[in-house]
């Protein structure tokens, strides 16, 4: 059974006082760097560049510096930039000008579990990884709440690794909900696995299947996206909120029926097995090595795919539909 940590058992004392550089101020990097602020923690933001982040940091209060001023003198730094850029801004800017024995710290095991980065052997390296996007993570510690994390750690040379993950767990709101020990490798492995084959890949290619499907037998398009697209959010937060029997209790006997039989002929032995397959590419570090081949290349797959999509009569259908779902979606 899973170790689970709560704000009753987490302490911010570990990184009070100490330096903590945030590096990136996008999806994470800013909810951090709020939720961290707000919590009493110092805090530095380091960007590459004068950009969008520039801007949008300084609204927000810091004074961003360039991301060699951040971690000269820093304990503590994060690394809130994308994956495939972590690499490179480590080689170049972080390592020849970190204090020795600073703290390396990610929100996604990627890099240090596939040895694209690795660190000098005084440091602790840790990870506190949301489950949930920035923005979630940013919304819920405002409202007194917070995303859960899994926490763990790579080299613990000071034997207070996890003491600190812990502390900006806490700082980022998420022991408010929970904190679950895990390992580089579990959450990155999972993190991708999960992300391919249900989060973003599954239930995409799922969505669409259904829908285009219904199209092509002559049903209208509107009525298609309203059932096999607009409406699994309602189911999801269903189960979101009550698990999978809960949801099998919140609709008719007729759905329970479908459901239960025609479920498993749709999502078939077949499907599980290439669901394994994509799980021991992950494993394997197959899926790595192309992603990264892929990245460096312009990412010419990702760009074709976000076209595609934004060409799709799915997308066409839900901008059409959009004014109608926010119209009736409850006032705050
Ligand atoms: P983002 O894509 O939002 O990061 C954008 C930030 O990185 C911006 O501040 C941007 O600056 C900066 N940046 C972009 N390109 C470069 C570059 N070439 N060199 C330097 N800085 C650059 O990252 P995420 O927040 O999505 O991800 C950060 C980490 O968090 C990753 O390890 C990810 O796996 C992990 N994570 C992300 C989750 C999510 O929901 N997104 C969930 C859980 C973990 P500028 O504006 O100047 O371009
Ligand atoms: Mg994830
Ligand atoms: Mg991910």
């Amino acid at each position: 059974i899973a170790k689970i940590y709560t704000d009753k058992d987490a302490s911010l004392d570990a990184l009070k006082g100490k330096k903590i550089a945030v590096l990136g101020y996008g999806n994470q990097g800013r909810a951090w760097a709020l939720n961290m602020k707000d919590s009493g923690l110092n805090i530095v933001v380091g960007l590459e560049r004068q950009g969008k982040s520039w801007e949008k940091a300084t609204k927000d209060g810091f004074k961003p510096v360039k991301t060699e001023d951040a971690v000269k003198d820093a304990d503590v730094i994060i690394f809130l930039i994308p994956d495939m850029v972590q690499r490179t801004v480590w080689l170049e800017k972080v390592r020849p000008n970190m204090k020795k024995g600073a703290d390396l710290v990610f929100a996604h095991g990627f890099n240090i579990h596939f040895k694209m980065i690795e660190p000098p052997t005084d440091s602790d390296v840790y990870m506190v990884a949301p489950k949930g996007p920035g923005d979630t993570v940013r919304e819920y510690y405002v409202a007194g709440g917070g995303v859960p994390v899994l926490v763990a750690t790579y080299q613990d040379v000071s034997g207070k690794a996890l003491e600190k993950a812990l502390a900006i767990a806490k700082g980022i709101g998420a022991t408010r909900s929970g904190a679950l020990v895990s390992s580089f490798k579990e959450e990155t492995e999972t993190d991708l696995v999960g992300e391919q084959t249900i989060l973003v890949g599954g239930i995409m290619e799922l969505m669409k299947s259904a829908f285009e499907t219904l199209v092509e037998m002559g049903y209208q398009p509107e009525v298609a996206y309203f059932e096999t697209i607009n409406e699994v959010k309602m189911i999801v937060d269903i189960i979101h909120s009550k698990g999978l029997s809960g949801m099998l209790r919140a609709v008719s006997d007729t759905a329970k029926y479908g459901g239960i039989t025609v479920g498993k002929k749709v999502i078939n032995e077949d499907v599980r097995k290439r669901i394994r397959e994509a799980a021991e590419r992950v494993r394997s570090g197959e899926f790595a090595a192309e992603w990264v081949e892929e990245y460096n290349k312009g990412m010419p797959v990702v760009i074709n795919g976000l076209k595609e999509n934004d060409n799709s009569l799915e997308q066409k259908v839900a901008d059409e539909l959009r004014e109608l779902i926010e119209r009736g979606k409850p006032k705050k």
